[in-house]
């Protein structure tokens, strides 16, 4: 998910791969490592946790000579991250040094048969299966190195972008993909030698050449010192490198074309989805698999109630993670402000789970909301995205997000993953006990794969909000307001805007608005209505009657082809229609964009907002 640069050439490939890491810093890693063949035929590898400036001290002192080589930053997904999991990682004879982003789906069932051929693992790490597979197709078939990648992909699922280097053939750098990004960059250097970089993006590329082939999903490329560029897809068929000409400034790139990384993390949602669900639902079994559930069944099956412990935007992914598994799973659910919970001292039984939600699994407070859980003898769950943060380590079981780095310091796609994975949560738990029909467990689990797609409709269907948004520059309050599941919505949405745009904004349950908030309602009040054609649809087009009559200007966010709502509205934004449980995960995506348009239209940071830091490590 984070980061991979190569180069092959003749000049020296160390400086060119550090240089290519610092630029792809801004993707969030955890470690780095780099590989070099020297002139000696030494395959070198060097790792270091951290920051690619302490993988540079480190390598301070070593050869780091040759020119091919290839360099890796890792956001772990499978093991600590640690420097025996960094990579390169090593195959076994010591011949190939390999490099991956992503995650590889099946690798218990390939590491079992590899250690059945008397393979041994030395990380914990998906990605070595990789390097062993690839050496024992090498060795078994007899062939040489691009072969015999094509050939061992062809037994992985998962998502990779790799590239790998063979000590005994230091003329040939090859690397493939699927699902994760490798853009190949093809130079002269100063005395007319052809040259190839390598890059997750073009960022470590672009200054040294503007001609670029992107590889393409099931594609195998064989870079040689000789200036070729083979190209060949998992079917066998070879293909015909496509050139383009970069266009962008490194400047542009570092956010992938995006002006900000919030604007590219929001758009970034469909995909991050799809790696939270995959591998977690079988899709022909229609069936939810999360061993953090069903490693420790019986606590799930004899839990009194879990509390749910969360800061800001966690707090309301929790929320709508509450009325899910409350009405699939039939337990009793509470959500508490972490930083409350932890002074009030409040009764917690042995037989309670607390789970813990935060995007950096460092949040203080969240933090001690654990401990405390843990001093009453409850049985403690983890929902973070960053891999090995404190509340992974605090926790007995728990499930990641796997949404990739967040770097905006505003929550979008962290949002929807905990959501998301708070849904799979209760299935999970439903499943174990009974609470819900075969019928609706299976219907349930076809629309959760449906809502990539649906926020990819959304996302490309509600185009024109940075037109409107610029209306609400002079906005000194907006209200957001929804019932049920879309209660939450309206209090991130409201959260959003404040957080980046530093406009007062409050969400409400819309009918809760009556016994207060309406006082405010006049032709300067904003107020923002979530309102699908489901659940309480009849009701929210009264409170919607209720603010108009108060000439209040109506924002609303309707299901695709809604007719009434509509024509009552200043303004609308569609989503696609789905069951009321998923309503969040597309109605909070105009909610993002509205506000990160009014903010940039402002002239705000969006990316690094003033007062606010990514991890609140402080309480
Ligand atoms: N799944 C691999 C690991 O945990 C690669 C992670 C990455 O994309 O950086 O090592």
């Amino acid at each position: 998910m984070c980061g991979i640069v190569g180069y092959i050439g003749e000049q020296e490939a160390y400086p060119i791969l550090i240089k290519g890491l610092h630029r792809l810093e801004y993707r969030g890693y955890d470690s780095a490592g780099v590989s070099m063949i020297n002139a000696k035929h030494d395959l070198n590898i060097y790792k270091a946790t951290g920051k690619v400036a302490a993988l540079e001290d480190k390598c301070a002192a070593e050869d780091t000579t040759g020119n091919i080589g290839i360099a890796h930053t890792r956001w772990a997904t499978h093991g600590e991250p640690n420097t025996v999991n960094a990579h390169p990682h090593r195959s076994q004879s010591g011949n190939l040094s390999l490099v991956h982003n992503g995650i590889i789906e099946n690798y218990k069932t390939l590491r079992t048969k590899l250690e059945n051929e008397g393979y041994t693992f030395c990380s914990d790490t998906d990605t070595e299966v990789l390097v062993q597979l690839i050496e024992y197709t090498q060795k078994s078939q007899q062939c040489d190195l691009f072969t015999a990648v094509q050939r061992a992909l062809k037994h992985v699922v998962g998502a990779y972008a790799i590239a790998i280097l063979e000590k005994e053939n230091p003329d040939q750098l090859v690397c493939a993909r699927k699902g994760s990004p490798l853009v190949i960059g093809v130079g002269t250097d100063a005395r007319g030698h052809k040259e190839f970089y390598l890059g997750s993006d073009a960022t470590p590329i672009v200054e040294y050449t503007k001609q670029v082939v992107y590889l393409k999903d099931e594609e195998i490329a064989l870079m040689d010192r000789s200036g070729k560029l083979e190209i060949i897809n998992l079917s066998n068929v070879h293909q015909t490198p496509e050139m383009h000409i970069l266009s962008l400034s490194l400047d542009e790139l570092e956010k992938g074309g995006y002006p900000h990384f919030m604007l590219k993390e929001i758009w970034e949602q469909p995909n991050a989805l799809r790696t939270c669900i995959r591998g977690r639902i079988h899709v022909q079994a229609k069936d939810v698999l999360l061993s953090g559930i069903t490693d420790h069944k019986e606590k799930f099956l004899n839990a009194r109630r879990i509390i749910i412990c969360a800061c800001g935007t966690s707090w309301h992914s929790a929320l709508i993670g509450k009325y899910f598994i409350e009405e699939a799973a039939q337990i009793p659910v509470e959500v508490e402000y972490a930083s409350e919970f932890r002074y009030r001292n409040p009764v917690i039984y042995p037989d309670d789970i607390v789970i813990a939600v935060s995007q950096s699994g460092e949040t203080a407070d969240t933090l001690a909301a654990i401990q405390l859980g843990e001093q009453k003898g409850a049985f403690l769950y983890g929902i973070c995205n960053v891999i090995g943060s404190s509340i992974a380590r605090a926790t007995q079981s728990g499930t990641y997000i796997h949404v990739g780095p967040e770097i905006g310091v505003a929550s979008t796609k962290a949002f929807t993953g905990q959501v998301t994975t708070l849904c799979l949560i209760g299935l999970a738990i439903a499943k174990e006990k009974h609470t819900l029909s075969d019928e609706m467990y299976h219907m349930l689990i076809d629309e959760l794969q449906t809502i990539p797609d649906k926020i990819q409709w959304t996302l490309e269907n509600n185009q024109g909000i940075d037109q409107f948004a610029q209306m609400f520059t002079y906005c000194r309050n907006f209200l957001f307001l929804g019932r049920g599941y879309n209660y939450p919505v309206a209090l991130e949405g409201a959260l959003k805007l404040k957080e980046i745009s530093y406009i007062h904004a409050e969400g409400y349950p819309a009918a809760e608005m009556k016994h207060g908030p309406i006082a405010l309602v006049d032709e300067e009040m904003p107020c923002v209505f979530i309102a699908p054609k489901r659940g309480m649809y009849d009701k929210v087009v009264s409170n919607i009657q209720e603010i108009k009559s108060r000439k209040g200007k109506i924002i609303s966010v309707v299901t695709e082809g809604d007719k009434i709502v509509s024509d009552m509205s200043d303004y609308t934004f569609v989503i696609p229609d789905t069951r009321d449980c998923f309503v969040p995960l597309l109605a909070v995506i105009p909610l993002q964009l509205l506000s990160y348009y009014v903010a940039t239209a402002k002239g705000r940071n969006v990316d690094q907002p003033r007062n606010l830091a990514k991890s609140v490590t402080v309480e």
